[in-house]
Order: C-alpha cells, then sequence, then structure tokens
C-alpha cells in the first residue's frame, strides 16, 4: 500500500514521492519550487536527483536541520546531479533566480525564500 502513496507523476520531470519525507511519506511542496526545479532540470537535459525534499518535523531534527528549515513547508529541496560538478550544476541553477542557494560537499541546496540568499559549505 505504501508503495502506492505519491506515486503520481506530477509533470514531465518528476513524480510526487521523490519530494516525500523518507520516514513519513507526508509531502508538501509548493508550486513555484516545482516549476524552478523543472526549468533547472529542463536546462541540464539529464536527471536531477531530489536528495532531500519536505520534511516533516521529526525528519528534519534527524538531519540536523535548521529548526526553520524552508524543507517544513515544501519549500526547499536539495539535489545532485550524478556526473555533475557541485560547480557546474550551481551555475545553472543561479540563472533560475531561487530564492536561497546553498552548496555543499555533495548537493544543491534550492528553496524560494522571498529575499535572494547565497552560502557556500563546501569543506
Ligand atoms: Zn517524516
Ligand atoms: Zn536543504
Amino acid at each position: 500500500m505504501i508503495k502506492q502513496v505519491n506515486n503520481i507523476k506530477i509533470n514531465r520531470f518528476f513524480c510526487l514521492d521523490e519530494f516525500e519525507c523518507p520516514c513519513c511519506h507526508r509531502v508538501m511542496l509548493h508550486l513555484v519550487l516545482l516549476r524552478k526545479l523543472s526549468a533547472l532540470r529542463q536546462a541540464i537535459g539529464r536527471p536531477l536527483i531530489i536528495s532531500s525534499g519536505y520534511r516533516c518535523k521529526k525528519e528534519n531534527r534527524r538531519v540536523h536541520g535548521v529548526k526553520t528549515s524552508y524543507h517544513l513547508f515544501g519549500f526547499a529541496a536539495d539535489v545532485t546531479v550524478p556526473s555533475m560538478k557541485m560547480s557546474d550544476l550551481l551555475k545553472y541553477a543561479e540563472r533560475i533566480a531561487f530564492g536561497g542557494i546553498g552548496i555543499y560537499d555533495n548537493f544543491l541546496h534550492l528553496d524560494i525564500r522571498p529575499d535572494p540568499e547565497f552560502w557556500d559549505r563546501r569543506s
């Protein structure tokens, strides 16, 4: 049963379950975030992996997310593209006008906060 929950194609690139919380299968996803991620996916022309989408509070604590994380509201996603360097993925993301962009060693955090912010947490 649980395998069928959120197994719904939401556009030509993504399925809803890619955004769900890994612990409880709950999901929130803002349409603007989906549109921006789709634009990014379109631009890079290869699979975009959502490594973290929506998180419930419990999951957010487990991954040591900040208390007010945009992941709690369906406003953020962490993404990777296998075989693409983070710095190259960043260049594509910067053209899409996300609100927040955070670069880490193995994923890019993207969100739709109102005031643009950028941070670099690479080691
Ligand atoms: Zn959860
Ligand atoms: Zn994130």
